[in-house]
């Protein structure tokens, strides 16, 4: 379940041992968090992701299956990032080959903004990141949050502003306060020391679609794997220790005039029940839409175009987000991922690339039975079973499972329900004006209330670069943290707000009128809260034999993070069905897992 780096993972390791695999995956395209999709700014066609990506050295599992698919040669090395922290001098981290633990201490004894005092002062929090151990601190650091760690180490202000905040923010895109101080010691420990001996990180010059997924979906298919396009799965079937099949979501909504009254009826048949909603066709206003609230988290939109009712679904054929109808603009706008549609369904702008859907409005139909409703249910059945969907995903199931499982089969579910996601904005800005020569291509930061990671697009994605080529202009990605207050602000607005930080940033554009931009708005971004260790499950769940978890949100004894713990849960599930079948597991690449003085 689940088309993302995760679930096509897992697929293409199953298939290649002599498996039968299908993959379902809810939007229509693969590539969850890694896929990309085309946007036309300043005339040029530019592939835009859900955020650039950066690979570290140690994703051995991740460049070892790239390596297999013959696409590491897209793997580009970052030389050195920027840490720009709020009113201090902008510090340089650069990446090379050098001698663990020392080169953990360069940056501190290079440092414009730290002094050598501040740095003997450090030496208790020090000691504990270089004693770094997952399983004692996952037990003594998960219920502090990063701050109180800071706190109870006494750590000077300027080392945890400096040195650790700009880690921690790029890392999960949340505020300092919030984290788990075990997430960070983990986060820490893996991205400075997961790879002693060749401390580096690389880009892939944007289009993770073309250059990752689409390879690895074509190595999958031409050896007989099966990719299910819009097939979200909302439950298992379950017989004792064992799932028997999985439940997919029905979309069994029908709209049918009658007269002068349109019926909006949805078939439900976990709830057991037929939902009804009725409206005289005078109530349906010429140039707006009426918004129709379904049950199982669905909507449709009843409006007229062109003289004629049309029923159109309100989900984004992009990620299954629910639409918002925008009056003013004319056209529906996602959430999420900021794609847009017109008055008609018909894709305009971001992610999404098909229409939505459009209900067929019956005459004189036949209202549909419970029983009927049953019988339009699709479950499919197999041995084994892979959830590898985002948290809202595995929510989803483990939400609907409930009603079916003993009273002492909940924790595990309860759990995963208790599990949270974290929400970011992507936001590119273009302009003509030259940036100063020594900026570099990749920035974290701290101090600042917004902004915590930017990117110079025109430096780092080759569609960009190529259109900045031409239209002598430059664009950059600003990764921007999602406040409560942000929630409903308009770009408009979010863009007066963010301004006064860019231009702090980045003070050689200042007084240049921005020519275009585009803003993305997730979601579904693993969250790493104080108390979320406790909460993930295992790659084996503790419930069902046949059942495995694997995505950047299940616990893995090892400190890895994001894409690699994508992949590398995903090897540990297919090791788990190899060894149920005898059949002898893949090797599993592990980074330095502790720290030298543990
Ligand atoms: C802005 C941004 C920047 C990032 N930068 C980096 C980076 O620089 N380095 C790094 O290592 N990581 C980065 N990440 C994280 C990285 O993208 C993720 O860790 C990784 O892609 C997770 O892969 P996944 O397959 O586990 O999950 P996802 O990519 O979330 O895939 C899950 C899939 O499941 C599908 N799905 C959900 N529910 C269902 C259902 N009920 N039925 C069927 N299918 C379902 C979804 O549509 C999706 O395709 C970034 C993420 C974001 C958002």
């Amino acid at each position: 379940m689940g088309g993302g780096l995760s679930g096509l993972t897992a697929g293409i390791h199953l298939i290649e041992r002599g498996f039968e695999v299908e993959i379902f995956e809810k939007s229509s395209v693969c590539g969850g968090k890694l896929s990309s999709f085309k946007e036309r700014h300043l005339g040029c066609d530019i592939s835009l992701e859900h955020g650039f990506h950066v690979w570290w050295g140690q994703y051995y599992n991740f460049i070892d299956m790239m390596k297999r698919l013959n696409i590491k040669r897209h793997l580009k090395e970052i030389h050195s990032i920027e840490i720009k922290v709020k009113g201090c001098a902008n510090e340089t981290i650069g990446f090379s080959p050098k001698v663990y633990p020392f080169f953990l201490l360069f940056p501190l004894l290079f440092s414009r903004n730290i002094s050598f005092r501040e740095i003997m002062k450090s030496g208790t929090i020090g000691l504990l990141i270089l004693g770094y151990d997952k399983k004692r601190y996952d037990k003594w650091f998960d219920k502090i949050s990063f701050n109180d760690l800071m706190k109870e180490y006494d750590t000077p202000e300027n080392i945890q502003k400096v040195f650790f905040e700009p880690f921690l923010q790029a890392g999960f895109f949340a505020e300092p306060h919030e984290i788990s101080a075990a997430s960070f010691l983990e986060l820490f420990h893996f991205y400075l020391s997961g790879n002693i001996r060749d401390f580096k990180c690389y880009h892939i010059g944007g289009n993770p679609q073309e250059k990752v997924i689409e390879p690895t979906v074509k190595y999958f298919l031409d050896r007989g794997g099966r990719v299910n396009f819009n097939s979200e799965i909302e439950n298992l079937i379950i017989d004792n220790y064992k799932v028997k099949g999985i439940q997919q979501k029905s979309n069994d909504i029908h709209v049918y005039r009658d007269g002068e009254v349109i019926h909006i009826l949805q078939t439900a048949p976990l709830e057991r029940s037929i939902f009804k909603r009725s409206m005289p066709v005078q109530e349906i206003p010429e140039d707006n839409y009426i918004k129709v609230e379904l049950p199982q988290n669905q909507t449709i939109f009843i409006g007229f175009f062109n003289g004629e009712i049309i029923a159109l679904s309100g989900e984004c054929t992009h990620a299954g987000c629910l639409l918002n109808w925008d009056y003013k603009e004319g056209r529906f706008i996602c959430p999420c991922h900021g794609g847009q549609f017109s008055r008609d369904g018909y894709p305009l702008k971001g992610p999404p690339l098909i229409a939505l859907s459009r209900f067929k409005i019956g005459e004189n139909v036949k209202e549909p039975s419970y029983e009927h409703a049953v019988s339009q249910q699709v479950v499919h059945s197999a041995d084994y079973f892979i959830i590898a969907t985002d948290i809202p995903g595995v929510q989803g199931i483990a939400n609907n499972i409930m009603m079916s499982v003993d009273e002492w089969q909940k924790d595990e579910f309860h759990k995963i329900l208790n599990l949270k996601t974290s929400s970011c904005i992507v936001l590119r800005i273009w302009f003509n004006k030259s940036l100063e020569p020594d900026r570099l291509p990749v920035g974290f930061t701290s101090g600042f209330k917004f902004i915590i990671v930017y990117f110079i697009l025109s430096q780092l994605n080759d569609d960009v670069k190529e259109c900045s080529r031409k239209t002598d202009t430059q664009c950059i990605e600003f990764i921007i943290i999602k406040t409560p207050d942000m929630i409903n602000l308009s770009d408009a607005k979010l863009l007066e707000l963010v301004t006064p930080e860019i231009v702090e940033i980045f003070p050689e554009i200042k007084d240049t009128p921005m020519i275009d931009f585009s803003i993305m708005r997730h979601d579904n971004y693993t969250f790493f809260n104080k108390g979320a260790v406790n909460l993930r499950p295992h790659v084996q769940s503790s419930i069902f034999i046949n059942l495995f978890y694997s995505g950047d949100w299940v616990y893995l004894d090892a400190p890895v993070f994001f894409m690699e713990k994508a992949v590398m849960t995903a090897k540990i599930a297919v090791n788990h069905i190899l060894l149920k079948e005898g059949i002898a597991p893949n090797p599993i690449y592990l980074p330095n897992v502790r720290g030298i003085l543990s």
